[in-house]
């Protein structure tokens, strides 16, 4: 757990958020400024700062994660039409929560350019 880490702070519960799905590795929540109709993010318990943070002990985590979001993406019912699984790292690839995190998002439209 890091202190000042606002995810750590999710996880932990210290926060008073409404979990979609936890367990022993990760909790799922909704983004609270979703992008699409469906936008959930997953988040590992463990404090990993970014993807060039993974070990190879994490890869279990990062399997597990996937497995996870296919279920989420099947039970959320946005799995035949089709969703994104997105992580960004660092400054240009649009992260700013500095703990991993998943977003799965569906519901609308991704494709870019549309059609
Ligand atoms: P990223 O920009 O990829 O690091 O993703 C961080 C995401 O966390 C953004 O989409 C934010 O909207 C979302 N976010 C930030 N604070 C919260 C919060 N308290 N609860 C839910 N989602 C949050
Ligand atoms: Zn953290």
């Amino acid at each position: 757990m890091m202190q000042d880490c606002l995810f750590c702070k999710i996880a932990n519960e210290e926060l008073d958020t409404d979990f979609v799905y936890q367990d022993d590795k990760v909790v799922v929540f909704k983004d609270i400024n979703p992008q699409a109709p469906v936008h959930l993010l997953i988040v590992p318990r463990k404090h990993i700062p970014t993807i060039l943070d993974l070990k190879e002990e994490d890869k279990e985590l990062v399997g597990y994660i996937y497995l996870l979001a296919a279920r989420l993406a099947r039970e959320e019912g946005i799995a035949e039409d089709g969703f994104r699984v997105v992580s960004n790292c660092n400054e240009q690839g649009g992260q700013t929560v500095f703990h991993i995190h998943f977003h799965l998002l569906g519901g609308r439209n991704l494709q870019w350019p549309p059609g």
